[in-house]
C-alpha cells in the first residue's frame, strides 16, 4: 500500500470516509495488530485526504478498479456493449412464453394463478424488446366491446369485463397501490349502410343470446341520442350499454407483469430464435404415452449479439403477437408439424390523434362509422384518437 501510494513510511493511516465518495471505504482504516488493519466502523464523514495523499490513493483506487475481482456489482465486471441488463435465462423451464405482451403475460399469469402447487411450475417469459416499441398492446387504443359476431368472442370478452372491474382482486398485490386501468366506461357504437344492416341485426343477436346489453338503433332513435352523427346514409345501429369502454393498456400490462412475478414468474431480455430438437425426436414427436416426450429447447438470443441460451423446457407458448408466423417459422418443427405456415404476418397500422374543441366532447361514444373508421375521445380536453384498417389490396 504505501509502495503503490509512494509517500514515506508512516506508523498509521489516516484514510477517512470513502476515498471515491462510493463508500467502499466507510469507516476509518486503521493499523492494527502487527501487519494486520482492521476497519472500526463509525458514522460517515465527509473526505478529509491530506492533500500529499491525494494522488497516491487516486492510483491506488484505480489499481484496485482494474485489478481486483468485483468487490461489489460493476466493478471489475465487464458486460459487452448492447447486452440486456438483468440475469441471463435460465437453463431449464418447464413453460417458456414467447413474447412479453399482454396475451404472453396473461398466460403466463393464469398458469401459475390456475397452478395446484404454489411454487411448482417453472414458467418463464421471454421478451426481445423491453421497450415494446412495436408490440400491439401498448400501441392499441385499449378498447373493450362486447360486439362480435362469433360466440367465443363475446364469451371471452364478457369474462375480461368482470376480470377488468375486479383487476384488484385478481391483480392487486398486498402492501402495493392499487391498480387503475383508468377504465372510461362507453358504449361502442357501429353505424351499419343498409348493405349490411342485416349482418349487424344478426351480430347482436348472437350477442343478445350470450348475454350481452346492446341496443338497435334506427336513425331517428340514432339522432335523437347523438344529434351531431350525420345519419343519411345509415340504415341502422347497435350501442353497447354495458361492459364497454376503453382503458390504459400499458397499467394493464404491467399489472399482469408485476403479479406473474410475484407468483414466481421469471422473465429475461432477448429474441427467441430456432428451436433445437434433441437426438431422436426429429421427425418422431408424437410418442406413445409411456415414453416421455423429449424436451423443447427454445434459443435465446441476446441483442446485438452471437451469444444465445438454449432452454430446456416442456412447453413453449406463442405470445409473439404479430410475429407469431415468424417464430413458428423459425422453430424447425419436424415432420409436419410446421405446414401449413401460420397465417399470421406484421401488417401496418396507423392511429391518428387530433384535437378538436367543437367535438362531440364527454358523450363521445366509440364510434365505428358505415366504412369501418373509428375514433373516440382522448381524456375530456378535447381530443381524439381514431384510424382505419386499409383494404386488402391497399394494405401496405
Ligand atoms: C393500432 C391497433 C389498435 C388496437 N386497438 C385495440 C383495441 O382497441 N382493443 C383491443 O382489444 N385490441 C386492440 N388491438 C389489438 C391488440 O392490441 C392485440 O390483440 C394485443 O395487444 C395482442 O397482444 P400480444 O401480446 O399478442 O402482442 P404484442 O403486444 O405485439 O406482444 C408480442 C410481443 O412479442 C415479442 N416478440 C415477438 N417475437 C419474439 C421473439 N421471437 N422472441 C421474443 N419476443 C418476441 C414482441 O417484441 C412483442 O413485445 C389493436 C391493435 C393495433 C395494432
Amino acid at each position: 500500500l504505501e509502495e503503490e501510494l509512494g509517500g514515506p513510511r508512516r506508523d498509521w493511516w489516516g484514510l477517512q470516509g470513502s476515498a471515491d465518495g462510493s463508500g467502499l471505504f466507510q469507516g476509518v482504516l486503521e493499523k492494527g495488530p502487527r501487519g494486520t488493519a482492521y476497519c472500526a466502523p463509525q458514522a460517515w464523514q465527509p473526505p478529509c485526504i491530506p492533500a500529499d495523499l491525494g494522488q497516491g490513493l487516486e492510483r491506488l483506487v484505480q489499481t484496485l478498479k482494474d485489478q481486483l475481482p468485483a468487490t461489489r456489482d460493476g466493478w471489475g465486471r465487464w458486460t459487452p456493449p448492447g447486452l440486456p441488463p438483468g440475469p441471463r435465462p435460465p437453463e431449464e423451464a418447464d413453460v417458456v412464453v414467447v413474447g412479453g405482451g399482454v396475451v404472453g403475460w396473461s398466460v403466463a399469469f393464469w398458469l401459475k394463478a390456475l397452478e395446484n402447487q404454489r411454487h411448482g411450475m417453472k414458467v418463464l417469459v421471454v421478451e426481445r424488446d423491453p421497450t415494446y416499441s412495436r408490440a400491439s398492446t401498448v400501441l392499441s387504443v385499449g378498447g373493450i366491446r362486447q360486439q362480435f359476431s362469433l360466440p367465443e368472442n363475446i364469451q371471452m370478452s364478457r369474462f375480461s369485463a368482470s376480470f377488468l372491474r375486479n383487476i384488484n382482486e385478481h391483480l392487486g398485490i398486498p402492501n402495493e397501490p392499487r391498480i387503475d386501468i383508468q377504465f372510461q366506461p362507453s358504449g361502442y357504437l357501429f353505424l351499419a349502410c343498409p348493405e349490411r344492416a342485416e349482418g349487424l341485426e344478426a351480430a347482436v343477436r348472437v350477442q343478445r343470446e350470450e348475454g350481452a346489453q346492446v341496443a338497435l338503433l334506427s336513425p331517428a332513435q340514432l339522432k335523437a341520442k347523438f344529434p351531431w352523427i350525420h345519419t343519411e346514409d345509415v340504415a341502422v345501429a347497435s350501442y353497447g350499454l354495458q361492459d364497454e369502454g376503453w382503458f390504459d393498456p400499458w397499467t394493464l400490462l404491467q399489472a399482469f407483469r408485476h403479479k406473474a412475478m410475484s407468483l414466481g414468474v421469471q422473465s429475461c431480455a432477448g429474441e427467441v430464435r430456432g428451436e433445437e430438437w434433441v437426438a431422436g425426436s426429429r421427425g418422431t414427436p408424437v410418442r406413445s404415452p409411456p415414453q416421455p416426450r423429449p424436451p423443447k429447447i427454445p434459443r435465446v438470443h441476446m441483442q446485438d449479439s452471437r451469444e444465445y441460451q438454449p432452454i430446456a423446457c416442456a412447453i413453449v407458448v406463442n405470445a409473439a403477437g404479430a410475429w407469431a408466423g415468424e417464430l413458428l417459422a423459425t422453430a424447425g418443427l419436424p415432420g409436419r408439424l410446421g405446414h401449413p405456415p401460420l397465417p399470421i404476418q406484421p401488417r401496418k397500422r396507423y392511429v391518428f390523434s387530433w384535437h378538436c374543441p367543437d367535438g362531440p366532447g364527454f358523450s363521445c361514444p366509440f364510434l365505428v362509422d358505415t366504412t369501418g373508421a373509428y375514433f373516440r375521445r382522448d381524456g375530456i380536453a378535447g381530443n381524439y384518437l381514431g384510424g382505419m384498417s386499409p383494404s386488402e389490396v391497399s394494405d401496405p
